[in-house]
């Protein structure tokens, strides 16, 4: 089997790999191999400095198929395959595809960019699963990925500054142990750049019909999630858990232009798999973690209206912030109580040192008791006077004296409280899990 990897191929002004792996499928069937497997697109660590936006990498597999044979895409009204199995090509074919992706990657990757550095990785079998676990939740050198590439006797061109094939490297060695499925539509390209027309009806249809879909709408902002506002050839990408009814719920868009091809891609989305459960104390900036403690202090409201909680376990204690685009979000955040247990899921934050909260489970919401009226004096019957916050009551005329405690105090229930929260839709991350898809909510 020959594996492909590409990645930074795209910019904030245009271009996206996804669409450089659609022209890849197509130079895999011109040299008469089969696509093995769906193309994948793997999202990698969401804290790294350099990336544009998803931090998305690439990869492919191509050989001489065999087993089942599924329809994956489409271009130009032509449907493309993809087989089970497959075995390698043989060396002439496999250089003839090397040189193909490489000329492809050389003439569509926008590299007038600054911050677009391109790269592609050939291999024969895929690297070490734990390099995917590595580059979706650590830092990782090039210098590294090149000695393992060239330990492995793979091939791979890095351009610019060459940290693509980062990304390319380790988009080859994801294995799909958790998974989901996207089908992306692509635009004519006379249309890239221009304002998209998706009939918001069609999409809300869409996703009430088609169950195993997921973050389509965002029924808070009122905002179609399904497609990009960049100038990038996408038209649209529709979520699901498994692959059976996306080209359905493709079908069921009302575009409002020509969907020029389509394909649907083997993901690593919405799996947390960037998430590691950690203690407080060893929360690192840069790691995206799942901690579980104690509320420590009463949320604040800050400028701006994100809101900032402390949370402590045995190890440490550490602020959480939960940001003002998720308005729902945030107002939970608002109801926490100190006392309440909770499990925090999201990206560590060097300066200020906090964690961006990207989904909160409140695992116990303590009652907490709210004072009715002070408490009578046990010798005349009277309301005894406060002497003060925290410091207890008297009687004024017969100087007895009461602690705060003994005030009539009266329990607010908060248990419906307890339970699991994220963002909005439009403001959810690609690798976040979304609540709907747990298992034991
Ligand atoms: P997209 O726009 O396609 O969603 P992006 O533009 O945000 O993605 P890329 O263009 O893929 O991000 O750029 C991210 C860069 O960071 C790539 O060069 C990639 O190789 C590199 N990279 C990705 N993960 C790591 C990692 N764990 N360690 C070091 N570099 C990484």
């Amino acid at each position: 089997m020959l594996y492909i990897g590409i990645d930074d191929t795209d910019a904030i002004g245009g271009m996206c790999t996804t669409y450089l792996m659609t022209e890849v499928v197509r130079i895999i069937e011109k040299h008469g191999l089969s696509v093995i497997g769906y193309p994948r697109l793997v999202r990698l660590n969401p804290s790294v400095p350099w990336k544009t936006r998803g931090n998305a990498a690439l990869s492919i597999a191509a050989g001489i198929g065999s087993g089942k044979k599924w329809v994956c895409g489409e271009y130009g009204g032509v449907a493309f395959s993809a087989r089970e199995t497959g075995e390698s090509p043989s060396p002439e074919i496999e250089r003839k595809i090397i040189e193909d992706v490489t000329a492809l990657v050389e003439t569509r990757a926008r590299f007038e960019e600054e911050n677009t550095n391109p790269g592609v990785v050939f291999l024969r079998k895929r690297p070490d699963y734990r390099f995917y676990i590595r580059g979706v939740r650590e830092i990782l050198s090039k210098e590294e990925v090149e000695r393992e590439i060239a330990a492995m006797d793979g091939i791979w061109k890095g351009y610019k500054n060459g940290r693509g094939i980062i990304g390319a490297f380790c988009a080859i060695a994801w294995r799909p142990y958790r998974c989901t499925y996207e089908i992306l539509a692509y635009r004519k390209e006379e249309n890239w750049g221009t304002e998209r027309r998706i009939d918001e009806a069609s999409v809300k249809a869409m996703d009430a019909r088609f169950r195993s879909t997921f973050n389509n709408y965002d029924y808070e902002n009122s905002r179609i999630a399904i497609a990009p506002h960049s100038p990038c050839p996408i038209l649209f990408g529709i979520r699901a858990t498994v692959p059976d009814e996306l080209i359905d719920a493709m079908r069921t868009i009302k575009p409002g232009e020509e969907i020029e091809r389509w394909c649907i891609f083997l993901t690593n989305q919405a799996t947390d798999d960037h998430i590691v459960k950690k203690r407080i104390g060893d929360c690192r900036p840069g790691n995206c973690v799942r901690i579980r403690g104690r509320v420590c202090s009463e949320p604040e409201v800050i400028r701006g209206g994100h809101v900032i909680f402390r949370v402590r376990d045995r190890s440490g204690e550490i602020d959480c912030t939960i940001y003002e685009p998720s308005k729902e979000f945030t107002i939970i955040g608002r109801k926490l109580a100190t006392g309440d247990v909770v499990e925090v899921f999201g990206a560590v934050r060097e300066i200020p040192r906090t964690v961006n909260v990207e989904k909160l489970h409140v695992v116990e919401a303590k009652a907490v008791r709210n004072k009715q009226a002070n408490p009578q004096c046990p010798v005349c019957g009277k309301r005894m006077k406060s002497m003060g916050r925290d410091a207890g009551f008297v009687c004024k005329r017969c100087h007895v004296k009461k602690g705060r405690d003994e005030a009539v105090w009266d329990w607010i229930e908060r248990k419906s409280l307890e339970g699991w929260y994220e963002p909005a839709v439009c403001s959810r991350r690609h690798l976040s899990k979304p609540v709907k898809l747990l298992p034991n909510r």
